[in-house]
Order: structure tokens, then sequence, then C-alpha cells
């Protein structure tokens, strides 16, 4: 921007130094030429003026030569002007500076001939005699007995003085007027440029995409129209911009809150987008492998020689592959080859779920049905055969009661297991709803042992309590009941004849969740082998499946004890010592919150 405005400046100045210049030019001319015409005026009055004051005698030879030079001599001192008679045929025979004999014969000279023919003759020329511009003024004179021209020469120095005077006065004048000039030319340059610079900045800011950048001028001519319109396209680039950002962020948000991995890949195999799931699932940073070869994915060899399949053949597949890294998890690959609207191949995408719970729950399903009829079959196997052998015919009344009682006791069991896998496939499912009450933990509990009772005695085991009596809990009572009727079973089954068994209730006023309270169900009991403890949560999982059976067990109420305490939002654990005895911790919140 800045060179126009110099340039402006530069072009403002040049004219008006031009322009000046010309002006004084003139008006050195005009004054010249005024100034001579003035003299040459003067100079024709004073010949005149000589014409009329002198006398023309009739004189011939040398006496006419020195009265006319004695003349021209006076009339020099008079006039402050060379003076000089010559006759017509150009002698001259008077002049006040020089002898007359020895000059020239001047008819031919120019102010001469230009009287004779216009009356008056003036001429400007140099002389040599003085060394200066001298004007020559001539008029013909016929008077008496003289007939020739009377001639007045003056110098031209005073007149080039005046000349030169003005023009020191002009050339002081022109540089004042110069400087003036060049400010104020500076400053209407500034004037018209500012608001183009102006403007050009805020275009520069928006094109570095500060869209923030407006043109603050207030005016109406073409600039203010010019000012308008940039900030115009600056409020529309804004608008765009933010809606294409939201456009963005919406996409972007969709992409990671999808559950779903998406892998995206370009025609020539670099990959283009990775979201969020799919940086989980491959253990990789989106920033780390965007725009890099599908073979950075290279721990995923599965993967990868999928990924290579699908760039070659182009075809939509479906497939599972186990990946190894980051964690162990088996993941489910949709491609899809991308086709633009006119038909060209743009890459491959890859959406993939993990489906590592799915495929364990199923096989979680899948042994959970042989499990249940592998413990279905045995009891049944039992019934089957008493009652064949029954139906054989046994003679003896006491054999065949005490098969009558297994056939009797296996029943039993097969109801308490379909009992037991039906409960618990309820709360699996997630079928059975919670119904919370404050429970006064002291009553419940001793109407509990109460129940428990008959069952310990029958092995005179010592059942115990200890709960804080104003203690109340909000929870599902009949759950609870379930839980510890559970608990309180297996301490009496696994707890040899003349054992104890201690119910310990604790309120955890202070703990890092909220309060809390504890249970605990201690007996003196068998114990747990170590290499058990991990897994006696599990469905069917026994310690002793013989001792389990002899008991009476399904394997199936620490899963469901489990399960409730889940449901509870609470947490049990188990510590044993073999041939010492158990004991399982629960946790619970004093309070459940709303869900
Ligand atoms: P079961 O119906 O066989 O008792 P559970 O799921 O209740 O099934 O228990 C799983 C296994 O955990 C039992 O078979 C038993 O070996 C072991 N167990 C449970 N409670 C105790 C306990 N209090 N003392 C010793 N072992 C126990």
């Amino acid at each position: 921007m800045k060179p126009f405005r110099n340039r402006l400046t530069l072009i403002m100045m040049t004219l008006i130094g031009l322009s000046m210049l010309g002006a004084g030019l003139a008006m050195a001319n005009v004054f010249k030429s005024s100034h001579i015409g003035l003299q040459e005026e003067n100079m024709g009055r004073e010949i005149k003026l000589i014409q009329a004051t002198m006398e023309f005698p009739p004189l011939t030879g040398d006496q006419k030569f020195s009265y006319y030079t004695e003349k021209s001599q006076m009339f020099e001192t008079l006039a402050d002007a060379r003076v000089t008679f010559i006759q017509k045929d150009g002698t001259v025979i008077g002049d006040s500076e020089s002898d007359p004999a020895s000059m020239d014969n001047h008819a031919h000279r120019e102010e001469m001939m230009q009287a004779e023919t216009e009356g008056l003759g003036s001429t400007i020329r140099y002389s040599s005699t003085l060394g200066e511009d001298m004007i020559y003024v001539a008029i013909p004179v016929k008077q008496g007995s003289f007939d020739g021209y009377i001639r007045l020469a003056m110098s031209l120095k005073e007149v080039d003085q005046g000349v030169r005077q003005g023009w020191t006065v002009m050339g002081a004048g022109i540089i004042v007027l110069f400087i003036i000039a060049a400010f104020v030319s500076y400053r209407v340059a500034a004037s018209l440029t500012s608001p183009l610079e102006k403007i050009t900045s805020v275009a520069r800011r928006i094109t570095r995409q500060d869209y923030d950048a407006r043109v603050q001028l207030n005016r109406q001519d073409e600039i203010g129209q010019l000012s308008l319109a940039i900030n115009g396209m600056a409020d529309s680039l804004q608008t765009q911009l933010k809606t294409i950002r939201d456009n963005e962020d919406l996409l972007q948000s969709v992409l990671n809150n999808m559950t779903g991995g998406i892998l995206m890949l370009s025609y020539d195999g670099s990959i283009v987008l990775v979201n969020r799931a799919a940086e989980e699932m491959l253990g990789v940073k989106a920033e780390h492998v965007t725009g890099k070869p599908y073979r950075e994915l290279r721990q995923h060899y599965e993967l990868t020689k999928l990924i290579e399949e699908g760039l070659e053949h182009r075809t939509n597949f479906r497939e599972e592959r186990n990946l190894y890294y980051p964690v162990e998890s088996i993941v489910r690959m949709d491609g899809v080859a991308m086709v633009q609207d006119d038909g060209s191949y743009r890459g491959m995408l890859f959406l993939m779920q993990d489906v590592t719970d799915i495929r364990r729950l199923e096989r979680m399903r899948s042994e959970f049905v042989a499990n249940v009829s592998h413990e279905l079959k045995t009891p049944l196997a039992a019934v089957k055969g008493f009652a064949e052998t029954l139906l054989g015919g046994v003679e003896d009344e006491k054999t065949s009661r005490s098969f009558l009682q297994i056939i009797y006791d296996e029943s039993e069991r097969l109801n308490r297991l379909i009992r037991d896998i039906l409960e618990l496939s309820k709360i699996e499912s997630k079928r059975i709803a919670m119904e919370y009450s404050p429970i006064h933990l002291f009553p419940f509990f001793q109407s509990l042992v109460e129940f428990m009772q008959p069952e310990s005695n029958k092995k005179r085991i010592s059942l115990h309590m200890e709960v804080p009596e104003e203690l109340f809990l909000e929870g599902d009572e009949d759950k609870l009941r379930q839980i510890f009727t559970n608990l309180l079973s297996n301490a009496i089954n696994y707890t040899q004849e003349g054992g104890r068994v201690q119910l310990i209730v604790r309120d955890m006023h202070v703990h890092e969740h909220g309060d809390t309270v504890q249970f605990i169900v201690k007996d003196s009991g068998l114990g747990i082998p170590k290499k058990d403890l991990p897994r006696i949560f599990e469905r069917f999982y026994r310690v002793n499946k013989s001792r389990s059976r002899s008991s009476g067990g399904t394997g199936l109420g620490l899963s469901i004890v489990k399960h409730l305490v889940d449901l509870h939002h609470g947490t049990i654990k188990v510590e044993s010592e073999l041939g010492l005895g158990s004991s399982f911790i629960i946790e619970m919140p004093l309070l459940q919150e709303n869900d």
C-alpha cells in the first residue's frame, strides 16, 4: 500500500512543481518584455526630445563631425544613454562613445532598417565593446540640414538584474510552496489510501482465518460500500464456517460416541479415520496412525490380513477375528466397499464390533445347559434305577422302604435343583424387581436364627448372633432372607458336629462410599482350600462333589447369594482356613440410591 501513497504524493508534487515553474517562467517573460517595451517607449520619447531641443545648423566637413559628437556627448550625460547621429546613407556623424570616423557604415543595422520602414526601430544585441546586452532604438529625423537617424543605446543590465532578483524571490517562494505542497499532498494521498490500507489489512486477517475482523469505516462513498461488502463477506464466511464446524462436531461426537469401531481406509490403503471405539479396540491413537498405511496396525496380524483381502476384492464381507492386543478380544468386522455416486472406488470402511462378551455369554449359556442336564441326569438316573428294581419285585419290606426313601430324597433334590435353576435364571435375566423397605435388622435376624435353630440343633452346633439393636437397613427383605438362609445353612452343613456358627452385623459409619453395613457369617467348619476360593461363587461349583451332594447341596446357593448381593449394590468375599473355618463377609450400603 505504501508505494501507492508515495507514488501519488510524488505525482502530485511533480504536477505542482511543474505548474509553479511554468508560472514563474511565464511571469519572468512578461516582466522582461513589459520592462523592455517601457524602455523602448522612453527611449523613443527621449529621441523626440533631443530632436525638439536641438538645433541642426548647416555644417560640413570636420565641423559637422565635431558638432554632432559634442551634442551626442552632451545628451549622453542627460539621458544616461549612448547617443549616435547617423546620416541617411549610414555614415555615423556623431557618437557619444566612439570616434565616428572609425565606425562602420550603419545603413544595414537592424534598428535602422526597421526605423526606415516603421518610423521606430529597435533591437537587442550583444555589444562586444561593453560586454553586455544592449537595446538600440532609432528614429528617422529630418530637420534643418539633418536627414538621418538619432539612435539611443542603453544597457539591459538593470533589466536582467531585475529579472534575476525576481527569480530569487520566486525561487524561495517556490521552495516554501513546494514544502507546503509536499506536506499537503502527502496528507491528501494518505487520506485517500489509508481506508484502502485498513480494508486490505482486514482482508488479510480474514485470509488468515481471523473471521472476527471487520472494517471500521463509517463512510457513504464507494470506499464505504467496499468496506460494507468486505464485512458482509466476513459475516457470511463466519456463519458458513460455524455451520461447517457444528456439522463437523456433530459428526465427530457421533463417531466418538459410537460403541462400534470405525476404521476407514482410502483406496491406496492409507488410514483415513479411526474413531474412539476403534482406538480402544486396536490399542492405537488416531493421531499416530491417521494418514499412515494400514500395515501400521501390524500387531493385529489376522486383522491386517483381512483388510488386505478387503482392499483387494473391493466387496463387502463380515468376518470375526481374534485380537490379542491391547486385550484379548473377539471382533466382528464388517467390511464395506465405499463407492461414490459416479461409481469410482473411494476405499474401504470397516465397522468393528467387540463381540467378546456376546461370545462368552453364548459359551456360558451352552455350558450351563450342559451342566444343568448333567446335574439333572444323576438324581433322575437314581430314581429310575431304584423304581425299576422295585418294579422287578423286592421281597424284603425294609429294603423296598429304603429304596422308596432314596427315590423320595432324589426327587426332593431334583425339585430343589429345578427351583434354584429357575431362581438363578430369573435373577440373571434381571426379570426380578427389587422391593426396598427399611428393615429392622435385630428382629429380622432373630427370627432367621430361630428358623435355623432346628437344623443346627440336629448337629449340636451353637448358633449365635451379634446384631446392634437399633440398626435399620434399606433392602429387599425376601432377598435378604434368602441370602442369609443360604449362608447359614452352608455354614451348618459344612461344619462338623458340635461346631460353632456366628452371625455378626456391624454398622460401618465412616466409609468412603457413604454408610455401609457389614455382615459376617463365620463358622468353625471344614474350611475351603485356597485354590477353590476364587471359584466357589460359580454355578454348580463344589469343592467336594460327594460331600456337597450328601448334604443335599445343588452348587447354586453361593452364585444366587452373589447375585442377590449385587442387586443390593453390595460386595461379598470369603476368607477361609482349611480345617479352621470360613467367613463370608458382605458389605451393603445402608441406603439404596434411586436408580
Ligand atoms: P452347595 O449347594 O453345594 O452348598 P453352594 O453354592 O452353596 O453349593 O456352595 C458351593 C461350594 O462352596 C460348596 O459345595 C462347598 O464346597 C463350599 N462351601 C460353601 N459354604 C461353605 C462353608 N461355610 N464352609 C466350607 N465350604 C463351603
